[in-house]
């Protein structure tokens, strides 16, 4: 994909002359290293690249989460005004929950339709089940963007307008951004975290919304097998965020799984989270970093001449 992006080798001989590049997965910084290989024709050597600006290694280093504080703050947050008014509204009704910025990349339209079809599918799950999908506007401003915010709007009021009754919502769709504290407690409310991006970096929403959860009668979370996530979520339900009738059965499953399984899949997650905290992400990072600085003071080359020109090139085409 980046090869088909205009000046994509300027866009990243620019990113050379740092000393280390992270990446979320293993995935993708092998793709990266391959590309730098094959597409700029850069020596590659374990994980190092030799170019015309330098050294620059490129590792694997997974964002992480406090779980302990999510956890804390999902407590603290039950009795938040916002909080004890949605679960007063529920009635005893469950609750699924999606958490996204309004991007193409989050999956929000085949979402909604799987709703849709499960709804469809199992219409005891009307009145039983609704869905609060928090769209935290983004990039408003390009067409795009503005363009999805109207296709996700129209596509929840036609199937609010199908599946609703007189005193009965399917879906909450709020177009608004909240602080963690209070989304802490909206995850521990819902008995179903969806996140279904057709392509992410990591996700840490799908992190939050297992660390938040009451470990005596945790939610399941469905997750998309295309989020980095996933690599250490391996215990949610995994989905093709492509296939919506595979989506709407996963839905109905999370929402049918006894609470044995529950329990089994969201401890094995929550090791994963307690074994990559934000805190160790960070050591790790700035630990290679400094690693990284000294071989490569060590070893770096006269710097290149094109380089104070591209620069100035750089900076007056793109700013
Ligand atoms: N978030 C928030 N308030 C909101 C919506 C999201 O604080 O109303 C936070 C959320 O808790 C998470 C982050 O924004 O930490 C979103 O990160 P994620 O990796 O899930 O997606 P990104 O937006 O970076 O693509």
């Amino acid at each position: 994909m980046i090869a088909g992006v205009p000046n994509h080798r300027e866009l990243i001989e620019a990113m050379l002359s740092y000393d280390l590049i992270g990446f979320q997965t293993d995935e993708d910084c092998e793709n990266f290293l391959s590309y730098v290989q094959n597409d700029l024709e850069f020596e590659v050597r374990d994980g190092v690249i030799n170019s015309s600006f330098g050294r620059t290694r490129a590792a694997v280093f997974p964002i992480g989460i406090d779980p302990g504080k999510f956890a804390q703050q999902a407590t603290k947050a039950m009795t938040h005004p916002d909080v004890t008014r949605l679960r007063r509204s529920l009635n005893g009704e469950r609750l699924a929950i999606g958490v996204d910025r309004l991007d193409y990349s989050k999956g929000l339209v085949n979402r909604i339709k799987a709703f849709d079809k499960m709804w469809t599918l199992h219409p005891a799950l009307k009145r039983s089940v609704s869905l609060l999908q928090i769209a935290t506007p983004s990039r408003g401003a390009i067409e795009a963007y503005g363009n999805l915010a109207s296709e996700v709007a129209k596509l929840v009021t036609d199937v609010n307008g199908v599946h609703g009754e007189v005193d009965w919502t399917p879906i909450r769709y709020l177009n608004k951004g909240f602080g963690q504290g209070v989304l802490a407690g909206l995850y521990r409310t819902a008995q179903v975290g969806v996140v279904t991006p057709l392509q992410d970096g990591m996700n840490l929403v799908a992190k939050e919304y297992v660390a938040a959860q009451n470990p005596a009668d945790p939610g399941v979370l469905v997750l998309s097998k295309f989020a980095g996530a996933a690599n250490e979520l391996d215990a949610a339900l995994l989905v093709n965020p492509h296939d919506i009738d595979g989506m709407a059965r996963a839905l109905a499953m999370a929402l049918a799984m006894p609470l044995t399984e529950r329990r089994m899949r969201w401890e094995a997650m929550m090791e994963k989270l307690n074994g990559g905290t934000i805190q160790q992400w960070f050591a790790d990072f700035i630990e290679a970093l400094q690693d990284t600085h000294t071989t490569a003071n060590a070893a770096l080359p006269e710097p290149p001449s094109l380089w104070p020109r591209r620069t100035a090139d750089f900076a007056a085409r793109y700013h």
